[in-house]
């Protein structure tokens, strides 16, 4: 899971006063027109109350919610208050405090006609509104997101519904999804559910009840699943987290319906050169011929026969590489499925999700009906206790058996270690993964070093755990343990320069992708990086990691590429040029995100690299990034399984800018 500790993001934020959450915490007045409370789980996983109550303030209306959750030990709080004209037409709004552990929220806007004075973020802009408009800035507090279903109701379900702050404007859809009945003992509820596009990177379910009061919502928060339920609703937690799961796959579905394959069954592509991957010589003017989702036959034009009649895509100039692997992802989402696609990835290893989710996720796309990459499901374990992490832990060594048999069971390769495990546990879950032949990787539990962590059977290991610097003595020592182990390692170079970044340098400086994002995720990252240090600094901090990554790699070790999400397929690309920045060659470095990681996952016979026989997995670039490895950001088409699309239209059908 990201890698929160890694460096303390101190970014320039406000907290609030205790004092000041306690008394928003009161709800149920004697003036409140309404009142509620949610219960707040983080992959289902209880862990927090937002309450909020609707006041009358003379013409108008006015909410207070107050939004309150500890994951991991980290107490987030978020106050928001929204005047509203009795239309809902917002007149004053405002929210203060972090919306997830590492995103500050402080943003204040004043309505006056068609004029809002939009305070976000530290600048302050006047921004022109339309007719209609809302109020919302992220996913919390959802009783935001409750009046902003009202206010959508109320003015003609518009198909587009502008919102401050954005970018001048964001654009979201709403849909009204259907009604159904929940039911809880002697007691049924008919529900009204929407999902809700453009208040968050991708699409959100909220229940509202017949007087339009919230009943449940799911997003997702730093990338994973985040689910609020109507307090006394709480048994039918699993309930929403299904019917959600059942209606983003619907949206999948609808989304590669309207980016069907350019092709498919047979065809080749002819006249690039071919970038294999095994390290043998590029091949100029090649052909490559693929039948039933494999390649049947790739070389030198003159030497691959083409049966007549077989379908010929001419892509001169162009150079082909294997599909690339992104071996560290929280595909929690299924806008994920065509961003990976149109960057040119074929294969995620997941890395902690909602069980439910990225078994169906994973379904739907190995079934043809759903377009994105191969998905490769590591399932997460952590040790037990308040600070825990997800809904799935073994406390005792006991508890190993039954944990890696529920993955093992639902088609898990691996299982993942989470950071509260000890080092009798971590050696159980080893021992009984290795016994179904799953493999382990995961963190370094806390109070575990590397070496223990390997010593007690982790095949791989995920970040950069290895303290000091490269050429110490420890160093070297802790690297030999790993080489002589066999240890695979997934740096998360990029994750950690994305987070470590001198809050003064802008992303695009190093992360040119920043600028094709939606609107939401730029407000994400916008206030990303560390306060109060240089650029200067956090690149000697980010440097200091290379070179452990190149003495990893000229060490014999193998390094895979691996995002932890950061810019939704750029990461991999700037994954990729970070090792280039270490000293790996380019083909080192595109072997890491290809062959390397497909021998880590003991994929290498069927993907990988360019060869006959195996997985139609590519993609095709405008430019060689042999040549010089940025050109890897030149994606112009991806084949996954033999269905080749066009990243432009992929790109932009979850919003990005191709
Ligand atoms: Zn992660």
């Amino acid at each position: 899971m990201r890698a929160m500790r890694m460096v303390a993001v101190a970014i320039a934020g406000m907290t609030i006063a205790a004092g000041a959450m306690a008394s928003l915490a009161r709800t149920g007045s004697a003036a409140a027109l309404e009142h509620g409370r949610l219960r707040l789980f983080y992959v289902q996983k209880p862990i927090g109350l937002e309450t909020y109550e609707i006041t009358r303030a003379g013409d108008a209306v006015e909410l207070k919610s107050d939004f309150d959750f500890t994951d991991r030990g980290g107490r987030v709080q978020l106050a928001a208050t929204l005047r509203a004209a009795r239309d809902l037409t917002p007149l004053r709004f405002r929210a203060t405090g972090k919306s997830y552990r590492f995103v500050n929220v402080d943003s204040e806007i004043t309505i006056d006609g068609r004029a809002a004075l939009v305070r976000a973020d530290g600048a302050t802009e006047t921004v022109t509104v339309p007719q209609t408009f809302f109020t919302v800035d992220g996913y919390a507090p959802f009783a935001v997101q409750m009046l902003l279903v009202r206010y959508w109701r109320q003015h003609g379900r518009p198909p587009v519904i502008q919102t401050v702050p954005g970018r001048p404007v964001n654009d979201v859809v709403i849909e009204h999804r259907g009604r159904e009945t929940i039911r809880i003992g002697p007691q049924s509820l008919v529900l009204d559910r929407y999902a809700i596009d453009g208040v968050v990177w991708g699409r959100e379910t909220l229940w509202l009840d017949d007087s339009g009061a919230i009943v449940a919502a799911i997003t997702r928060a730093g990338g994973l699943g985040f689910e609020a339920v109507r307090e006394d609703l709480e048994p039918m937690l699993g309930d929403f987290v299904q019917r959600s799961i059942r209606d983003r796959l619907g949206d999948l579905e609808a989304i590669t319906r309207s980016v069907p394959p350019l092709r498919r069954g047979s065809f080749a592509l002819v006249g690039a050169t071919v970038v294999d991957a095994t390290g043998r010589p590029p091949v100029h003017d090649a052909a490559i011929l693929i039948r039933n989702g494999r390649i049947a036959d790739v070389g030198p034009r003159a030497d691959v026969s083409v049966p007549a009649g077989t379908p010929i895509a001419d892509v001169t100039g162009k150079t082909v590489i294997p599909g690339l692997w992104d071996m560290h992802t929280h595909a929690t989402q299924i806008e994920w499925a065509p961003v990976y696609m149109a960057a040119g990835v074929t294969t995620v290893r997941d890395m902690g999700n909602e069980l439910e989710f990225v078994t169906a996720l994973r379904d739907a796309i190995s079934s043809g009906r759903a377009v994105g990459p191969r998905v490769l499901a590591a399932g997460l374990v952590d040790g037990g206790g308040p600070d825990a992490f997800g809904v799935v832990y073994a406390a005792t060594p006991e508890a190993a058996p039954a944990v890696v048999a529920k993955y093992h069971d639902a088609g898990f390769e691996q299982i993942k270690i989470y950071s509260l495990l000890t080092p009798a546990i971590v050696e159980a879950i080893c021992s009984e993964a290795h016994r179904f032949g799953m493999t382990v990787t995961g963190h370094v539990p806390n109070g575990m070093t590397i070496d223990q962590a390997v010593s007690a059977g982790m095949d791989q290991i995920a970040h950069l755990a290895i303290r000091g610097d490269a050429g110490s003595d420890d160093v070297n020592r802790t690297i030999a343990n790993l080489k002589a182990r066999g240890t695979v390692i997934d740096p998360t170079q990029s994750w950690n320069e994305l987070l470590g970044h001198a809050a003064g340098t802008p992303i695009a400086a190093f992360q040119p992708g920043v600028t094709k994002i939606p609107p939401p995720l730029n407000r994400l990252f916008s206030n990303a990086g560390v306060a109060g240090i240089d650029a200067a600094t956090a690149r000697a901090r980010v440097e200091r990691g290379l070179r452990i990554v190149k003495a990893l790699h000229d060490a014999g070790v193998p390094v895979v590429a691996g995002t932890d999400e950061g810019i939704p397929g750029h990461s991999v690309y700037r994954e990729i040029e970070l090792y280039v920045e270490a000293g790996f060659t380019p083909l080192e470095a595109l072997q890491a995100a290809t062959i390397v990681s497909a021998r880590a996952m003991k994929l290498d016979r069927e993907a990988g690299t360019i060869e006959p026989g195996k997985r139609a997995d590519l993609a095709i670039l405008d430019a060689n990034p042999i040549d010089e490895i940025r050109n890897i950001r030149t994606v112009r088409w991806s084949i996954a399984g033999g269905r080749m699309y066009e990243s432009s239209a992929l790109w932009k059908s979850v919003r990005f800018q191709p």
